[in-house]
């Protein structure tokens, strides 16, 4: 076989712009490249025939695994029929209106529409669009704030990146601050009095919240953005009481809920939403990741009914809603779609995930209990971190240069294992598939027991 891999290492490196990548480093050869080639099941490999489990499913969004010949196939044959037609002024394609029919099958109750767009960022932009037009007819054109939380992650665009939480994403990119402000994470490990309970620290958030709408002016604040689980900033299950509590604030002050559904839509916690898991009733919810498993690039905008009769309005009363992508509904990644929520029934993935996900969690815990730099093994569903710290008793973060995060991601890949280095804290996130079988789990913890012992 060609070995091509010198050389598409040396392209890669003098013309690709990576995403979220240290620039200098790469092009200077001081991170590394590595080219994949292909994938079955929950394994990939890379172009020198090295295989890996991927235990974060690309981006936590290979939800069914790789190598679905039943969604290649319904790729296939919506590229030979129809490979696009657009969506606008009431078009669609046979794909895109079964997906959208599907979609609200599986949605929480209440809802209505679903507006589509092709990643997590542009449907959270198509959200906040969608508050500010939704006061504008109620004719509250001032209540216009959103809130959102530290250690969020909503995208990465110019609004997006600023609903994001998370520092990183912010540098030296001059986002916009207003009309976006961020309240407390419900980051119970990190809570700053240890004596509260989950329930009072739930407690606690939700006050802070208050605190901030009635600072800002109740009339002011139009909606409230989260993550039924944090996913980005750390893999951080809400503690409890804390949804019952923040949906109590935002109701007083009749401020709009959207639940960032982009990780957990589609089964990743054992429920088809991350909502019903956590009693969430959402105004309008963001997908994306699990709606196509990734074999096509689709998000979407779950609308609830209540938003939609004031968006209806506001057509009657201004004319045709000037938003739209090329690409809305694009009917490949329909396609994709539709053949993706199929296969996660007949495969029953969702109850996969709520029972090989508690299987993996809770070997992962036992593997590392007692480990005197782990801190905390927790996650939900078929999401599990491990936080690493310094000193167990008062939670001492690592020295930033050790790089913990990532070198236990390196030591794991060594053994065969993809996990992720979660961008802010020294914290190990894992997202399988929602195929993995106990048996894969199994390789998983034993391969991350070693890593971690291995670097701490
Ligand atoms: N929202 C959440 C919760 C996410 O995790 C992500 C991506 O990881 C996004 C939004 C943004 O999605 P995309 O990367 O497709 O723009």
């Amino acid at each position: 076989m060609l070995d091509l891999t010198n050389e598409r290492t040396a392209w890669d490196r003098d013309h690709f712009f990576h995403p979220s990548t240290h620039m200098g480093m790469h092009a200077r050869g001081e991170s590394p490249t590595r080219v994949m080639a292909g994938g079955e099941g929950v394994r990939v490999r890379d172009i020198t025939g090295k295989e890996s489990i991927d235990a974060f499913a690309g981006l936590y969004c290979v939800n069914v695994g790789y190598g679905r010949q039943k969604i290649a196939d319904a790729i296939a044959e919506q590229a030979k029929e129809l490979a696009y037609y657009h969506a606008y002024v009431g078009h669609g394609t046979d794909a895109s209106i079964r997906l959208a029919k599907m979609i609200i099958d599986r949605a929480p109750q209440g809802m209505s529409r679903v507006y589509f767009g092709l990643s997590g960022s542009d449907a959270n932009e198509t959200n906040i669009k969608l508050i500010w037009y939704y006061n504008n007819i109620l004719g509250r054109p001032e209540k216009k704030k959103i809130i959102s939380r530290w250690r969020g992650y909503h995208g990465s665009g110019v609004m997006t990146g600023s609903l994001t939480g998370l520092h990183v994403f912010h540098n030296a990119f001059d986002l916009p601050r207003a009309p976006i402000l961020h309240t407390e994470a419900p980051y119970y490990f990190r809570r700053d009095d240890r004596s509260m309970s989950e329930e009072q620290f739930s407690q606690y958030c939700a006050d802070r919240l208050e605190e901030m709408i009635l600072a800002e002016g109740p009339e002011t604040v139009a909606a409230f953005i989260g993550e039924p689980i944090l996913g980005t900033g750390g893999i951080v299950p809400p503690p409890a009481g804390y949804w019952e509590k923040i949906q109590a604030v935002l109701k007083k002050y009749d401020v709009l809920l959207v639940a960032d559904e982009v990780v957990t839509g589609f089964g990743r916690l054992g429920t088809m939403f991350g909502s019903d898991h956590y009693g969430i009733r959402p105004d309008l919810i963001t997908i994306a990741k699990g709606l196509t498993s990734a074999y096509a690039p689709l998000s979407g905008v779950i609308v609830s009914d209540k938003v939609w009769q004031v968006l209806v309005q506001g057509s009657d009363e201004l004319g045709p809603i000037g938003h739209g992508w090329t690409y809305s509904a694009h009917p490949i990644c329909a396609a994709a779609g539709v053949a993706n929520l199929e296969l996660i029934d007949e495969l029953g993935l969702v109850e996969n995930a709520g029972s090989v996900g508690a299987y993996f969690r809770a070997g992962l815990a036992d593997a590392l209990a007692g480990h005197k730099h782990v801190g905390e093994v927790r996650g939900d569903g078929m999401l599990a971190a491990i936080e690493f710290v310094e000193d167990k008793d008062d939670r001492a973060f690592f020295d930033a240069s050790r790089k913990v995060g990532p070198q236990v991601a390196a030591a794991l890949l060594e053994r065969g294992v993809i996990g992720r280095a979660m961008p802010q804290g020294d914290i190990l996130g894992f997202a399988p598939p929602l195929c993995l079988t106990k048996e894969d789990a199994d390789t998983v913890i034993a391969a991350a027991a070693g890593a971690v012992k291995s670097v701490l």
